[in-house]
């Protein structure tokens, strides 16, 4: 069915939510064309109120939510016989697209998500559904709730309104409050395979299929990160530049390089989203506030506070924005040595990094199993560092200096 197209190999989670999309079309007709009474459940009923969308970053968490709103919402006069989730109806259509009036999806850019936002949403969840069927929120990062916003939404969790329904995604359910995860009825998604990746990459995207297979590999069945990298060339050479570090740091001043190119190459990130949104965000600020256009318009009174509220909120955009691209850096490198490991080990297991076999064997030949499995330990406790917020150019210089010893 076509809602569930774009999830790649979750064939089990497809059958559960199709199941409760089925059962959430029959409680809403049962009520009838009164969108503020509870649907009577008959029997127990596949559908429920708070759902968790859980799996490892890339294997879509939430375009699984997303699929999930877009068949609460069709109203394709098929769909007692297909199953809700046509994928062409308006409701179908206008909750993928994101502007179906009842689906709220809830992305952040920011590391966290506070107190303010979560009573906002709460108190749109209190609405009733204007089409008829359900009110759905589908909130992308759970896990960057702050504690005090995971409390507000815990109330609005337990005591939902009769037509709504919460998804929420998260990485794992640790990383959500026990409180509320209790509540929700959890999926979990697995890391699709590679070759399921490079398949929907020709399909959907209408990539080579060459490109699509080597971009899929690379990213170990990431599908977001596969696009990107069979999309976007800059990624690509970011990520030849990465893969080349390992072959970098046989001396200080060389390992002293490559970190502060890495640093370099995060802040170059932020910087062009901050380019690209900012000043955008910034006039469209101004205008509201009503500013007189130009650069001499000055703010009216009082309306400082807003315009500081948005430089504070671009400020921490860009600090996640830093974070994400060296986050993504280590990855690649963790990638490099666990195909170095393989080789020295012998293990027949398809490399990511195939591409750059010349410096993989290079690498193998260099140094031993255990200086590998050192290395690969050097890159998680300079990720770890980084979380406890430790200055990145220092985490980054130790992790370095670390590779190249063995
Ligand atoms: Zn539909």
């Amino acid at each position: 069915m076509a809602v569930w197209d774009d999830l790649v190999g979750q064939d089990r989670v497809i059958e559960q939510l199709a199941a409760a999309a089925r059962d959430a079309d029959a409680l809403v007709t049962a009520a009838g064309p009164d969108a503020s009474a509870a649907p009577e459940a008959a029997g127990a009923s596949r559908m429920t109120h708070a759902w968790l969308f859980t799996g490892p970053p890339g294997s879509g968490r939430a375009t699984a939510a997303r699929a999930f709103a877009a068949a609460l919402q069709c109203v394709s006069p098929d769909r007692a016989t297909g199953g809700p989730g046509c994928g062409f109806c308006d409701g179908c259509h206008t909750s993928l697209v994101g502007t179906h009036a009842d689906v709220e999806i809830v992305r952040t850019d920011l590391l966290s998500i506070g107190v303010k936002e979560t009573r906002d949403l709460v108190r749109r969840a209190q609405l009733s559904p204007a089409g008829g069927r359900w009110q759905v929120i589908v909130l992308e990062d759970a896990d960057r709730l702050t504690e005090g916003a995971g409390n507000v939404l815990l109330k609005a969790v337990e005591e939902p309104a009769p037509r709504t329904v919460w998804l929420l995604c998260a990485p794992s359910l640790e990383d959500v409050l026990p409180t509320i995860r209790s509540r929700c009825r959890s999926l979990t998604l697995r890391t699709p395979p590679t070759a399921a990746v490079a398949d929907i990459l020709v399909r959907r995207d209408g990539i080579e299929p060459e490109l699509a297979v080597r971009s899929a590999r690379a990213t170990q069945g990431h599908i977001g990160r596969a696009r990107r990298l069979a999309t976007d060339e800059r990624a690509r050479a970011r990520r030849a530049a990465v893969l080349k570090m390992p072959l970098r740091v046989a001396d200080m001043g060389g390992c002293l390089k490559a970190a502060q190119e890495l640093i370099d190459a995060a802040a170059e990130d932020a910087k062009q989203v901050a380019e690209e949104v900012d000043t955008k965000e910034t006039e469209e600020l101004r205008a509201a506030l009503g500013a007189a256009a130009g650069t001499g318009g000055r703010l009216p009174r009082g309306t400082a506070g807003a315009m500081k509220e948005l430089q504070d909120r671009q400020k921490r955009r860009a600090t996640r924005t830093q974070r994400d691209s060296l986050d993504l850096a280590l990855t690649d490198l963790t990638g490099f040595y666990r195909d170095v490991l393989a080789i020295q080990l012998g293990s027949r297991v398809e490399l990511a990094n195939d591409d750059a076999r010349d410096a993989l064997e290079r690498v193998a030949r260099g140094s031993g199993p255990e200086a590998t499995l050192r290395r690969i330990e050097a890159i998680t406790a300079c990720r770890q560092a980084l979380d406890r917020n430790v200055a990145p150019l220092l985490a980054v210089e130790a992790m370095a200096v670390a590779l190249r010893a063995g």
